[in-house]
């Protein structure tokens, strides 16, 4: 497909026509199954100073929280009476607390003890910690290139860089040379991006052959500079623009595993995370964080699911499930 092609599909009037074909693909390469993997959120500490998310170093008002290793061990288990068959480790960078041998270790216990598969999402890490938490049998790790415009990463998330590459793009080809099964996606809507640069961002990754995409729209934070910003943006932060987005990535990567994400459920809490499941998402990742920590990691305003006791939580997504003809399967 060629760019003018992705953006007429992102762009026109009437997507229907490109919800159905998504839908066809999904059912040829993923079949009606949604799979379901168990997120926990390991901490809210993070060194760094994005200026999108609410959880930066900078940000006062964020409870800070981080699980032991028995809290963490404690939800995988969960996950797996669940029947999820993957647990998603995700917390805010911090090399001092998620050490390369903690890491390791943590994912040979889960592994050891439920038999599940575990996806890392600890952010830009050395290329040693990457090949050890492998080496340890992490099967997948995610990690966002937010967006493929150089300039506006550089902007928005600061670090100490040294190279022109894009510094996430350099952790996903290591990642892959290592042999995960690697995600990756973008926010949309950040003020300042374009519509072409999203069009770059498909392309990118339909490049890299991803096996998951991660992508869901930006939500400002008032609590932080960009939530702040006064900038305009093409780009719309909608249900109907992200599920665009979903549907162009199952034509593009047919057998890539797209979750529904939470960014979308909080923008529709009716209907989010539903409609994504119908324009070619087929995961969902229900949040096994104890409930008592939730509020911490709050990326954005309205995180949804802070505080639903989990088996409501499960009912209402199987119910849901079930009204739209899909069923849970492990993978
Ligand atoms: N530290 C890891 C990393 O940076 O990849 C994982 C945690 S980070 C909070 C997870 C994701 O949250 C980011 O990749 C980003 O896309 C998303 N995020 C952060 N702030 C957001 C916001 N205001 N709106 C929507 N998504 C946001």
């Amino acid at each position: 497909m060629t760019k003018d092609e992705i953006l007429d599909a992102l762009t026109r009037v009437d997507a229907s026509a490109l919800f159905e074909e998504a839908r066809r693909v999904r059912q040829t390469t993923k079949g009606q199954g949604v799979f379901l993997r168990g997120l926990i959120e390991l901490s809210s500490v993070c060194e760094r100073d994005c200026l999108y998310c609410g959880m930066r170093r900078s940000n006062p008002k964020t409870f800070r929280y981080s699980l032991s290793d028995d809290e963490i061990l404690t939800s995988a288990k969960l996950a797996q009476q669940y029947h999820f068959g993957t647990v998603v480790l995700q917390a805010g960078e911090c090399v001092g607390l998620w050490t390369q041998t903690r890491v390791a270790e943590l994912v040979r216990r889960i592994k050891g003890e439920t038999g599940q598969k575990v996806t890392l999402s600890l952010g830009e890490r050395t290329e040693a910690d990457y090949a050890a938490w492998r080496a340890a049998g992490a099967d997948r790790y995610l990690l966002r290139f937010e967006t493929t415009d150089r300039n506006l990463f550089t902007r928005i998330h600061p670090g100490n860089y040294t190279s022109d590459e894009h510094p996430r793009l350099a952790c996903l080809h290591i990642l892959k040379a290592l042999g995960y099964e690697v995600g990756s996606g973008m926010m949309l809507g950040l003020p300042g991006q374009t519509l072409a640069s999203v069009v770059n961002d498909l392309v990118t990754i339909q490049d890299l052959q991803l096996d998951m995409v991660g992508l869901g729209p930006y939500l400002a934070d008032p609590q932080t500079p960009l939530g702040q910003s006064k900038e305009s943006c093409e780009v719309p932060v909608s249900v109907d623009f992200t599920c665009r987005c979903y549907a162009m990535v199952r034509l593009l990567l047919p057998q890539a595993n797209i979750p529904s994400t939470t960014a979308l459920s909080t923008l529709d809490a009716q209907q989010g995370r539903l409609r994504g499941l119908s324009s070619g998402a087929n995961v969902f990742m229900p949040n096994l964080t104890p409930v008592k920590y939730r509020s911490g990691y709050r990326i954005y305003p309205d995180k949804i699911c802070v505080s639903a006791p989990e088996m409501d939580e499960m009912q209402a997504l199987l119910n849901d499930f079930t009204a739209l003809g899909l069923t849970p399967v492990e993978a």
